[in-house]
């Protein structure tokens, strides 16, 4: 079948990665010079299946009433004259209750479990080396409240099939000796050793290559204007340039900007994928001995902070105002103060750059992966804080519901129709 991919971001090129070896032909269609320049491009680098509760949960909409209006909240809602947005919200809401947040951290787990091993598979047939690290994730608290509530959630997770151990401030240290000037300030931490980290740009761009290498097409600097068809089939679609591509079936993994491709055939304006804006900051280490290398969440901040090579990178923070993506300095500012707080000798390091991406969120982070209420239509979006964690195991589950073939695992909590 000729299948046409939307996207070249992490989950667009292992979704192209896994229909080219299910015999398909593959045409992958972009905006951007190369695969993995939007939200792709400088995220935290977790491959944090272990430590996947969403931002909807039961405290969430008490501390986001707390940051209202303060700009270097770690989650900021800007309120606008958007229906979108407060549809977005409402229905946030609703994912925090309890039972609701039990269920998407379930679907979660479920999805991250199989998309870490299809990740570690794939690293062994290609041999791929993107700064990858396998030494688990420490999340760490500063407050003691968050870390008693973090205890029985650890529990849970356990009992989920994530090994998720609770350690004290000393056992902090001992997992991450860079962490001894910061001893002080640590409350505890969950240690969760299967998790890794690695650089979600490098990934994408190496396995585009081995796409390419496989008989993947790559269309780039291609913005794709309009879908073409109706609701019963998509004929093909339009470029801005004016080209038309036809296909067999057409695969969305556009990000954030799948429901606004999706309204060009009347179909996105209750997709409920908002883009939740985030920030990072790569230092280029020059003292490598001092810096961590086991990757660490930062609770009370919303910060991650992963070790690519010879460089930092610390990401997070979310932010709700659309699709503006300008660098907020005071926003940026406070991801490097409370950096260079936890570790005051990265004092000499160089700040490399400083970026914005925007997740593709759902109100409850569960992706959308399968077919839409148009046949030959997919959708493989929506992966909000989690697309890197769960970027294999979305695209090979694609890749079976478009070839027809009984999924490795059910795909009843992603459905997109
Ligand atoms: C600050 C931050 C930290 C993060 N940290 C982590 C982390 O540690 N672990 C983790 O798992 N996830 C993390 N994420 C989330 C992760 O980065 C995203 O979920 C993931 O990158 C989404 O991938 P995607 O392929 O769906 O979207 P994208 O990477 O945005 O790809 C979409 C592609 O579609 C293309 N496109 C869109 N519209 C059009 C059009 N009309 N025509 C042509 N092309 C189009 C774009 O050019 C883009 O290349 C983080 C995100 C942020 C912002």
């Amino acid at each position: 079948m000729r299948v046409v991919v939307i996207g070249a971001g992490v989950v667009g090129v292992t979704t192209a990665w896994y229909l080219a070896a299910a015999g398909h032909q593959v045409t992958v269609v972009d905006r951007q010079p190369e695969p993995g320049r939007e939200t792709s491009y400088a995220n935290g680098g977790q491959i944090s299946v272990c430590h996947a509760e969403p931002w909807a949960n039961p405290a969430a909409p008490l501390n986001a009433l707390k940051w209202l209006g303060k700009e270097d909240a770690p989650l900021l809602w800007r309120l606008r004259a958007d229906a979108a947005q407060w549809l977005w919200g409402m229905r946030f809401l609703v994912e925090c209750l309890p039972g609701r947040t039990r269920a998407n951290i379930i679907a979660l787990i479920g999805l991250g479990l199989y998309s870490r091993g299809a990740l570690q598979a794939l690293r062994r047939e290609l041999g791929l080396d993107y700064d990858q690290l396998e030494k688990g994730i420490l999340h760490i608290y500063t407050d003691r409240r968050d870390f008693d509530q973090a205890v029985p959630r650890a529990a849970m997770m356990t009992a989920l099939g994530c090994d998720r151990r609770v350690v004290d401030a000393d056992g902090c240290v001992t997992i991450e000796p860079a962490l001894a000037d910061a001893r002080q300030m640590l409350v505890g931490g969950t240690y969760t050793v299967a998790d890794e980290s690695g650089d979600a740009n490098a990934f994408t761009r190496i396995l585009a290559a081995y796409c390419a290498e496989r008989g993947v097409s790559f269309r780039m600097g291609g913005t794709v204007q309009r879908l073409l068809g109706g609701m019963d089939r998509i004929e093909g679609i339009r470029l801005a340039d004016g080209e038309r591509i036809q296909a067999d079936a057409f695969v969305l993994a556009a990000g954030s900007y799948t429901p606004l491709l999706l309204r060009t055939v009347g179909l996105g304006a209750r997709m409920p994928i908002y883009p939740a804006k985030g920030y990072s900051i790569t230092l280029a280490l020059s003292d490598l001995t001092e810096a961590p290398s086991v990757s660490l969440t930062d609770d009370g901040h919303k910060l991650v902070i992963s070790r690519l090579g010879n460089r930092l990178r610390v990401a997070g923070t979310a932010e709700f105002c659309g699709y503006d993506l300008t660098l907020n300095r005071a926003r940026l500012a406070a991801i490097e103060r409370r950096a260079r707080q936890i570790f005051p000798r990265l004092g000499a390091d160089a700040l490399a750059e400083c970026w914005a991406g925007l997740r593709p969120a759902t109100p409850g982070n569960v992706p959308m992966i399968g077919a839409t209420a148009c046949p030959n239509l997919y959708i493989n979006s929506g992966h909000g804080t989690l697309g890197w964690t769960l970027a294999c195991g979305s695209g090979r589950l694609l890749a079976d519901l478009v070839s027809g073939r009984p999924a490795d695992i059910d795909p009843t909590p992603y459905r997109a129709a």
